[in-house]
């Protein structure tokens, strides 16, 4: 059975921006599945007209069989979603945040009151259920936030960019935990920017790029898009700035990332570029490489990949991160 089956989804907002140009996506029930694209794909539309939040222009949505235009409530109750930002009223307990949101599924108090402690339990805030949200850390907010998105039993979990702003150790656990509840049957589909957190952890990628889908496969599929090979060079210390705005004009060039006084690049004609970096820029230490996740994104989406600080699996990049959500919850009540 589909999860979710998307078709020709269509998004123009009343400014006039396309922002998705006619979807197409299925998700198996029990996948983990990762939705991946630059800032401004269209993600957060995408993710918004399933939750009720944005009003699609055309096309069509179900849920495990519930459809969005005949029964959209009957397809929210399918869905759990946690979100970006943090949208608690920091002054109620742990245990009520989680407790309520069953209330508003109309599950009854006794079950509820079982499945708020068992989620509470699993996600390691039991010891905090009964102090105010304010109390908590970023990273118990967010388990928080899981926990609540988790008490109505939804058959799918939408994860929107969900360890942004987390540490390592905090991610690692969160994502033992999903696993775990994927193992289990939940299908899980995980927004992001972050090529690392796909690759680690999704089974299946699709990436989005420009209100389209540009690839759809597994991590290596993807990787396989990339065009060409990778060149790598040494930068050179003097007149950088002269350095790149050259080579990336020679033989069409591409500049995937820097790490360290290495640059990477792709290029359509890997000889080409070669001949051109060892004669007319005299680089040292040229190296050629099978494409990357990286390469491939470029390839895919016109668009530089955004790095992670640190990666789940401990890489670290040269690129900065763009600024994580804060946690300074605001008090906002959500629903
Ligand atoms: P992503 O989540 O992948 O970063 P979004 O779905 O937020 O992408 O945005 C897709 C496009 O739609 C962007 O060009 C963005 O500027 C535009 N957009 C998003 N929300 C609105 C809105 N409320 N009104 C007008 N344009 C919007």
């Amino acid at each position: 059975m589909e999860a979710l089956n998307i078709q020709q989804l269509r998004k123009t907002y009343s400014a006039g921006v396309e922002a998705l140009k006619g979807v197409d996506l299925k998700v198996k029930q029990g996948e983990f599945f990762a939705l991946l694209g630059p800032n401004g794909a269209g993600k957060s539309t995408l993710i918004g007209i399933l939750t009720g939040l944005v009003n699609k222009t055309s096309g069509k949505v179900r849920v495990f069989d519930e459809d969005l235009d005949v029964a959209p409530s009957r397809l929210k109750a399918q869905l759990g979603v946690m979100t970006q930002e943090l949208n608690f009223n920091i002054f109620e307990s742990c245990w009520n945040t989680v407790n309520f949101q069953a209330g508003y599924y109309g599950i009854d108090w006794k079950e509820a009151g079982r499945r708020t402690e068992q989620l509470l339990r699993d996600l390691e805030l039991w010891d905090k259920a009964h102090q105010p949200v304010r109390n908590l850390s970023g990273g118990m907010k967010r388990r928080l936030m899981l926990a609540r998105a988790l008490v109505h039993d939804p058959k799918l979990l939408i994860l929107d960019e969900p360890t942004a702003g987390l540490d390592i150790e905090l991610r690692r656990s969160l994502w033992v935990y999903l696993q775990k509840r994927n193992e289990a049957g939940l299908t899980i589909i995980l927004t992001t920017h972050y090529l690392e957190e796909a690759d680690a952890f999704a089974e299946r990628i699709v990436v989005i790029a420009n209100g389209r889908v540009v690839a759809d496969g597994s991590a290596s599929d993807i990787r396989a898009r990339g065009a060409g090979r990778i060149l790598s060079v040494d930068i050179p210390e003097a007149n950088e700035r002269a350095w790149f705005a050259q080579a990336t004009s020679t033989a069409g060039m591409t500049l995937i990332e820097t790490r360290g006084r290495r640059a990477y690049f792709s290029a359509p004609d890997t000889d080409a570029a070669a001949l051109a970096l060892l004669t007319a820029l005299g680089s040292k230490n040229l190296e050629i490489a099978a494409p990357t996740l990286d390469s491939a994104f470029v390839a895919l989406t016109g668009e530089q990949p955004e790095a992670e600080e640190a990666a789940p699996h401990g890489r670290t990049r040269g690129r900065e991160k763009p600024s994580a959500p804060t946690d300074t919850a605001t008090g906002e009540v959500t629903r």
